[in-house]
């Protein structure tokens, strides 16, 4: 069984949240254990958080916090403590709330020495993960190459991790709009992509997925998603890919449009369906 849902507000709460993405048909969801906005810290109602925790334990019911978009591993500087420490904040409280990890993007790379980038993303997990010792996990995202090549590709999310002083701490998050994006698959060469992943040992990593349409074509490197079967993925193109077996009881999550009615309720059902007699019911 392949869990699904979307991302959903924590307006009212974690425990909310989660009853939320339950009655949208949802039996996984994704939010944002901090202002996404922002770098500040955040009390949290623990209590709330526990709630939360067990009433998805009895429902069966998966989550995965989202960290602020302003955090880049590859930062310099002062800042990057900065990130660092929001991003123990965010452990803190998806551990709190029983998720499985808060995503964070690969990091975008500036100036003309990638490898030094690519340095510093690995430092800045080991300084976090050094501080942390729970058990939801950082969750590493691709990225769709609009700021650049880096974070775009299996390999370079398998590579960091093994190269990280507790890659047992770090996972993926794969976003399929970004995937697509980057050109790195094409909506139907899911087979060689799987083979590709089968080869560098990444499903062993793969937590959870962004299951998300794209705006733009195959290689486009923009990053713009679309409601599922909506976008230049389509119906087609998520079947190509979700018969991957690595993707087999990984979670999928939207972050996508939502339907007419405002909720993500016949998306989640649509995606429910590729996988009638597959992987994802
Ligand atoms: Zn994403």
């Amino acid at each position: 069984m392949t869990a699904v849902g979307s991302h959903v507000s924590t307006r009212r709460g974690f425990r909310e949240a989660a009853r939320w993405a339950k009655e949208m048909g949802g039996d996984a969801f994704q939010y944002f254990p901090s202002n996404p906005r922002t770098l500040q810290l955040k009390r949290f109602d623990s209590g709330d958080a526990e709630r939360c925790a067990s009433w998805c334990r009895e429902e069966g019911v998966v989550s995965i916090g989202h960290s602020a978009y302003l955090l880049n591993p590859a930062a310099e500087g002062d800042v990057a403590l900065q990130m660092a420490a929001s991003a123990l904040n965010d452990l803190a409280i998806a551990e709190a709330c029983g998720s499985l990890g808060t995503v964070v993007h690969f990091g975008v790379i500036r100036g003309d020495d990638p490898l030094a980038g690519y340095r510093r993303i690995i430092d800045w997990l080991n300084r976090v993960l050094a501080q942390w010792q729970g058990d939801a996990k950082i969750l590493l995202e691709n990225q769709a190459g609009d700021h650049g090549p880096a974070g775009t590709t299996p390999e370079e999310l398998v590579q960091i991790r093994s190269l990280c002083e507790r890659p047992e701490r770090i996972g993926f998050c794969l976003d399929t709009c970004h995937l697509f994006a980057s050109g790195e698959w094409n909506g139907a060469n899911g087979e060689a992509f799987g083979r590709r992943c089968d080869r560098l040992g990444f499903w062993d990593g793969l937590v959870a997925v962004h299951l998300n349409d794209s705006r733009h074509p195959s290689g486009s490197r923009r990053d713009r998603h679309a409601a599922i079967g909506e976008g230049h993925i389509g119906d087609a193109g998520f079947r190509d890919l979700l018969a991957i077996p690595g993707f087999r009881g990984v979670p999928l999550v939207l972050e996508t449009p939502p339907d007419a009615d405002g909720t993500h309720r016949a998306q989640i059902a649509r995606v429910r369906q590729y996988g009638e007699g597959e992987n994802v019911q």
